[in-house]
């Protein structure tokens, strides 16, 4: 009999990981021991996710939808999402190019299987959603970053992305607002990108639009959907997770282009069939219901940005741009003398502030700290205040 293990496919070695969950797993061993610990590191919102919405699943069950939908979601779902397209974005698309998912990161996942391969080029944020590279590798294709930088408010720079396209670019990925850095790509950066990429028309976009309806100061989010000429390399990703707190209910979308909408269809059909029945009643409650419960969050979300960006800058050796969109703050710790993995890291063990190390989201990441202010504005107080005491302890 031979002792050999089976022996995985090579792609196996080269997906990554998402450190946020293994800070969100120890923090939680950290609770259990007894810690009192506060936990700015898990991209989610802290609000639980409004009643009608929930009340919508819970109706659907008793209405008796509890088998497989259309793999692509049911029919008034993807005509919620073209409606809702059409408000936001004032852009008419079809329901018959929106797939209803089980969350942000399948249309991700689909994406980037779709365009990499051993050859294929693809452009990615970083810092940036670490997903997005993990992916990249998986498929053997080569992973091109497109630097987000500090001085530029964490923004796209669209002439930068267009000089590092070569013949074998396939897919550039871009996020707005953005995990880790709150950055907002400004309109006149899209359209400089949608000028160019009419010269390259090998190239398909995925825009990561999960916090479109997370900006602040009336800053107006921007989507390459709006370009006509892209419409037919467009795929728009979206979901409900962070606009109606609904992480863990596992729902997202992507429009995709006409030609390429079967193929993800298909992707659909073979992994996953359907998001389950109920949760898409929840997401079509959340669309077709008042919209209130969005800006009540991002008003909390603002007074606590104002909060956590007023005593980051308070800290010794720490310096923080506001943020622009989505609910993170991406502070500059390289005046601390620590590498930004050692810091986060005390700050977990030491000091219970559960954060992320901005090498997690990239190498460009090295020097920051990303804290999620999904946390009431007390806790946050509480954290910058012992955080201030171990900096200066
Ligand atoms: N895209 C970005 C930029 C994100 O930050 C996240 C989650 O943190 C996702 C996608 C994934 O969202 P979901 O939890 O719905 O899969």
């Amino acid at each position: 009999m031979s002792t050999a293990a089976p022996t995985t496919v090579a792609a196996f070695d080269r997906i990554g990981d998402e450190n946020a969950f293994a800070v969100l797993a120890r923090a939680g061993a950290l609770e259990a021991q007894g810690r009192d610990i506060i936990n700015l590191g898990i991209g989610q919102p802290d609000f639980p996710t409004p009643p009608h919405i929930a009340e919508a699943a819970i109706k659907a069950i008793r209405d008796g939808h509890h088998g497989y939908t259309p793999a692509p979601g049911i029919a008034p779902l993807r005509e919620a999402v073209a409606t809702d397209i059409h408000r936001r974005l004032d852009v008419e698309i079809d329901p018959g190019c929106v797939l209803i998912v089980p969350g942000g990161k399948v249309s991700i996942f689909a994406a980037i299987m779709m365009f990499g391969e051993p050859g294929a080029e693809i452009m990615y944020p970083d810092p940036g959603f670490p997903i997005y590279r993990s992916m990249i590798c998986f498929t053997g294709a080569t992973p091109v970053p497109i630097p987000m930088r500090e001085e530029n408010g964490f923004a796209f720079d669209a002439d930068e992305a267009l000089a590092a396209i070569t013949p074998r670019t396939r897919l550039i990925i871009l996020n707005s607002p953005a995990n880790p850095t709150g950055g907002v790509t400004p309109k006149e950066q899209l359209d400089t990108l949608a000028l160019g990429l009419a010269e390259h028309p090998h190239v398909a976009v995925l825009s990561d639009e999960i916090y479109a309806q997370m900006t602040y100061d009336d800053l107006e989010h921007a989507s390459p959907m709006t370009h006509e000429h892209l419409r037919d390399r467009v795929i728009l990703l979206d979901g409900w997770s962070k606009t109606y707190a609904m992480t863990g209910w596992r729902l997202g979308y992507a429009v995709w282009p006409q030609a390429l909408f079967d193929k993800a269809r298909k992707l659909a059909v073979n992994a996953w069939s359907c998001v389950n029945a109920p949760t898409q009643y929840a997401g079509l409650a959340a669309l077709e219901g008042p919209q209130d419960c969005v800006a009540e969050m991002m008003a909390a979300f603002d007074r606590r940005r104002n909060v956590i960006v007023e005593c980051l800058n308070t800290l010794p050796g720490i310096t923080c741009r506001k943020p622009s969109g989505a609910f993170y703050a991406f502070p500059n710790v390289t005046g601390t003398g620590r590498p930004a993995k050692a810091l986060a890291s005390d700050l977990l063990e030491v000091t219970g502030i559960a954060t992320i190390a901005g090498p997690d989201f990239g190498p460009l990441g090295e020097g920051f700290i990303r804290f999620s202010y999904a946390n009431s504005q007390a806790n946050i107080e509480r954290a910058m205040d012992r955080i201030g005491d171990y900096l200066t302890g």
